[in-house]
């Protein structure tokens, strides 16, 4: 799709990045990232750190927050300034610590800020050194950094900006004492930021200790919307890797008229408009960077049924009214529960029923509940269809419409085809199921073999896990709640997901629920945890937590799978 020719700024909203005062290189960075506008807590945080002040945010994962504290921390950095750290952000995971630190990168780059992550598990000598070459900011989990200062290699005396993100999780994680070293370490004069997604009274406590007349900031309650009950709110909680699939099976579900799938930035429209397309739904993207006319055209394919879904901007979904709208699709929690209500007010008018869909990420937790919370309103998780669901579902449409057409008076207009195939020796049955194969191929109905592991029952444990944790783990050797999961992203597999090659494939009439159905019967593990799934012709490959890896070896070494012997071992790329 063709951009206008327009500067990048000029394609964020007077609104935008530019309005809290910020310095060029960010505000064209943010609209590269295809960002349009600040989230809410990026809209308050901002002003206020660029003042220096301190700062107390109740704000969960998904709201934007990372930007909000890195684009003021980034402010201050003068291109190609001298490498001393600057800022100092203290999270409770390894996969936080990762991903602050890949976020503060892509944001300074421009200015080429130098961003190191220093967690524990990894080789300390690799952090020493990018230590002793200089870098700007510093994102650790707290032993970690607990460890640098001891040994000298993470200088304090240049720190301006201290910021404690998910406070309330590196509480909970045993770190407090830990938090308050780091706090006392650092210069006094420092800016002291904490984030988080809970209010606890130790917060409050930490709070008062270390900062200095903080202003506080909240992601605002929202006006409950007044007709919500016409409405079916569901979530779907799958890993980031697995999230267009996702999208993909339950649309195949749900068969929507016209949807609107919202994505938070351009990029992530286009990306995801060409999944879909790729999928065969007929998706068009509509952003901020289109001009009015483009905008028309999609809309009025949307309107007419040539287009069935949308996928759209906020920004760019602005006033968007479109009667036939069945569906409503969050690919991402959206950053503040105004902006659900919002957004999900485009379905349910008029007396009209409507679905409203989430796909959520493990760690968004916090953040559907808060939504939850806000509009009083329950989003039921629901569990992502599984292969044998979409199976069912298809036979079920391709069953309805042979049904309807069996009540049109024009059937006799095919009998010819009918009288043609009998004199060949077909028989009635063979052709009518021929007939149905036809059909139900014509409708797309696709063989969709692989499962897309549903990460709710992770989310659960995680969130029972964080809430029995009151006591000190090992430090930050990849624990926490959040590290769990962790290692490598293979192919189509999650994180904490190890796969296992089995020696039976389609040829031997292995199906995936043969192979669901030997594990789970032979093994501690539900249906639910095993997957993704491949058949090949002459094997098949399935996913299990890494934890039950070799037990669910040795059960399939131990069974037969449709009356044949299967060797499994591990699966080796
Ligand atoms: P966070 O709450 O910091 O984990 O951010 C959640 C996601 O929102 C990340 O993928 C960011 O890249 C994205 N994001 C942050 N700010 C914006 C914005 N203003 N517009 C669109 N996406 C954003």
């Amino acid at each position: 799709m063709s951009e206008p020719e327009t500067t990048p700024t000029d394609r964020q909203s007077p609104g935008g990045f530019a309005a809290l005062g910020l310095r060029d290189e960010l505000i064209r960075t943010t609209s590269a990232l295809g960002y349009e506008e600040p989230t809410p807590i990026q809209r308050e945080a901002i002003p206020h750190m660029l003042t220096g002040r301190d700062l107390l945010g109740q704000a969960a994962t998904g709201t934007g927050k990372t930007a909000a504290f890195a684009l003021p921390i980034l402010n201050a950095i003068e291109p190609g300034a001298e490498a001393s750290p600057c800022a100092l952000v203290v999270v409770p995971t390894r996969e936080l610590a990762v991903q602050v630190s890949e976020a503060m990168f892509k944001y300074g780059t421009e200015q080429r800020v130098k961003v190191v992550p220093i967690y524990g598990g990894q080789p300390i000598q690799r952090q020493l050194q990018a230590l002793r070459r200089g870098v700007h900011v510093v994102v650790a989990t707290p032993g970690r950094a607990i460890d640098h200062i001891r040994r000298g290699s993470l200088e304090l005396d240049s720190i301006q900006t201290v910021v404690l993100d998910e406070a309330d999780e590196m509480l909970d994680m045993g770190f407090s004492e830990d938090i308050e070293t780091i706090l006392e370490e650092t210069p006094p004069t420092r800016q002291t930021v904490l984030f988080s997604a809970t209010m606890p009274p130790r917060i409050n406590a930490i709070a008062e200790k270390y900062q200095d007349d903080p202003t506080r900031i909240k992601i605002g309650a929202s006006e409950t919307a007044a007709d919500r009950a016409l409405v079916r709110q569901s979530a779907y909680i799958v890993t980031r890797h697995h999230k267009a699939s996702a999208l993909g099976r339950v649309l195949d579900m749900e068969g929507p008229t016209a949807a609107i799938v919202f994505c938070r930035t351009r990029g992530e429209v286009d990306e995801l408009t060409a999944t879909m397309n790729g999928r065969g739904y007929r998706a068009e993207a509509l952003h901020g960077g289109m001009d009015q006319q483009q905008r028309d055209r999609v809309m009025s394919r949307l309107r007419d049924g040539t287009a069935e879904l949308l996928v759209a901007t906020d920004v760019a979904a602005r006033g968007l009214d479109i009667d036939t709208l069945t569906h409503v699709v969050n690919y991402d929690v959206p950053s503040s529960p105004e902006s659900y209500v919002h957004r999900i007010g485009r379905v349910g008018r008029a007396g009209r029923e409507g679905v409203a869909i989430t796909l959520a990420e493990p760690r968004q937790r916090r953040l559907l509940q808060n939504i939850e919370r806000l509009t009083k309103q329950t989003i039921e998780i629901t569990k992502v269809p599984t292969v044998g669901d979409l199976r069912a579902k298809q036979i079920e449409v391709t069953v309805d419409g042979l049904r309807e057409a069996l009540l049109s008076d024009d059937l006799e207009d095919y009998t010819s085809v009918l009288y043609e195939l009998s004199s060949e020796g077909a028989i009635d049955r063979a052709i009518a199921l021929a007939a149905v194969k036809l059909y139900h191929q014509a409708r797309g109905a696709t063989a969709d073999e692989v499962e897309i592991p549903d990460a709710s029952e992770r989310m659960l444990r995680e969130a029972r896990d964080a809430r029995g944790k009151g006591k000190k783990k090992t430090h930050d050797h990849a624990g926490g709640p959040k590290g769990k999961g962790k290692g490598k992203q293979r192919g189509n597999v999650g994180p904490g997901t190890s796969l296992i090659f089995v020696g039976l494939g389609r040829r031997a009439g292995m199906r995936p629920g043969d192979l669901v159905g030997c594990i789970a019967n032979e093994t501690e593990l539900t249906g639910r945890e095993i997957g993704p799934i491949r058949i090949a012709d002459k094997y098949s490959v399935v996913g299990v937590p890494e934890a039950a890896v070799e037990s669910t070896i040795a059960a399939i070494n131990d069974s037969t799978i449709r009356g044949k012997r299967a060797h499994a071992r591990r699966y080796v790329d």
